[in-house]
């Protein structure tokens, strides 16, 4: 009886471990991966990644190398601030020349002249000398302006973007005098490149940020779409005041704005966006608008654009590109806001009640 008794609880026991055992490979299979951050600075600004790691990804700080020297090469090639980027031997090149470019500024280029044409002239990087006329470009003017730059000076500093050529054999030929200036788009390619080096080491949900231009992919933390903020126009820097959130999947944010980045001069406003129509700042642009669509690039330019045009040609083009886009008017304490059709399916149910009267 003992004898036959003894091999029972050995079998219990095998038994146990091997539940606990497959129990533990259950629960490592559906133990949720953490999601990490990673943070830097870049373009001027600030990046902010947030990630689900996996077994399939490397290492925080490898993934975060690969995402610095990513950056770094857009920076060498569109990066006004740096003497020897792509874009400054462009701009100091002599017309008539032919001037050397790299993959990105190709590509940065290929579809600004796209929106360009699509937006009827509005997105315009060829506004460069117009940027540093009103004294926004890089370096910053010594003295502030006291007053407005002469007609004659605005006429010579008007760019010739609709001009320049396909590049051929990774060479631009520069037809006139033109300062380029991809600070509209630039910081939504980079959203997209990281993106990419992400997708390439294995991250499927991910959020990516720079200087407030968004991508994102699969799922947040909690398991559901990822929420995204579009801040309320005359926040304060640091600050986080929340105006509206978007229900994104695989989609990408890009806002533009007018509340921050201004210059006094004789006690008139000055917005940082140029009509390339008149070579002035925009009159009365929107406080901000916010363009979600598959590319951060193409969302970041089209958001540039919709701030040189007007309310009813805004949303005309809107419509007619199929552009999902979100407008805030007035002022930051009464803002008036208005959205393509095409944006309705991203806001939130409640959202959409509160301002779609
Ligand atoms: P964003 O914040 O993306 O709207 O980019 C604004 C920056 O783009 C400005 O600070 C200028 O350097 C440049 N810019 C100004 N006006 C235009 C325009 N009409 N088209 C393209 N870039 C512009
Ligand atoms: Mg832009």
């Amino acid at each position: 009886m003992i004898l036959a008794a003894e091999p029972e609880p050995n079998r219990r026991w095998h038994a146990t471990v091997v539940l606990l055992l497959v129990m533990a490979v259950l629960s490592a299979c559906t133990r949720p991966q953490p999601y990490l951050a990673l943070q830097g600075r870049t373009m001027g600004t600030t990046y902010h990644i947030r990630y689900q790691g996996s077994a399939a990804t490397p290492a925080p700080e490898a993934l975060q190398q690969r995402v610095d020297a990513r950056l770094q090469a857009i920076n060498r090639s569109m990066s006004t601030y740096q003497a020897d980027s792509t874009i400054s031997a462009f701009n100091q090149a002599p017309p008539g020349t032919q001037v050397p470019i790299d993959t990105d500024f190709a590509q940065v280029l290929a579809l600004s002249q796209q929106v360009h044409q699509a937006s009827n002239g509005a997105f315009d990087p060829g506004v460069g000398s117009l940027v540093n006329l009103w004294g926004f470009g890089w370096p910053k003017p010594t003295q502030p302006l006291t007053q407005p730059p002469t007609p004659a000076a605005i006429a010579a500093a008007r760019g010739h973007f609709g001009q320049l050529p396909a590049p051929q054999d990774g060479h631009l030929h520069k037809p006139a005098p033109m300062r380029l200036d991809f600070s509209a788009i630039a910081k939504g390619y980079g959203v997209d490149a990281v993106a990419e080096v992400l997708r390439e080491q294995g991250v499927q949900n991910y959020m990516v940020e720079i200087g407030g231009e968004v991508a994102t992919r699969g799922q947040g933390p909690q398991g559901e779409r990822w929420r995204i903020g579009i801040e309320a126009p005359g926040t304060a820097p640091g600050e986080k005041t929340v105006l509206l959130r978007l229900h994104l999947g695989e989609a990408a944010l890009a806002t533009s704005g007018n509340y921050r980045n201004f210059v006094e001069i004789g006690g008139i406003r000055y917005t940082h966006i140029i009509d390339p129509a008149t070579g002035y700042p925009v009159r009365e642009p929107p406080l901000s608008v916010s363009v979600l669509a598959p590319s951060a690039a193409w969302a970041d330019a089209w958001a540039t654009a919709f701030m040189v045009l007007d309310e009813e040609q805004g949303l005309a083009l809107a419509e007619k590109q199929g552009l999902a886009v979100y407008w805030v008017y007035g002022t930051a304490d009464a803002p008036r806001m208005r959205h393509s059709s095409k944006m309705v399916s991203y806001l939130e149910a409640a959202e959409v009640a509160k301002f779609d009267k």
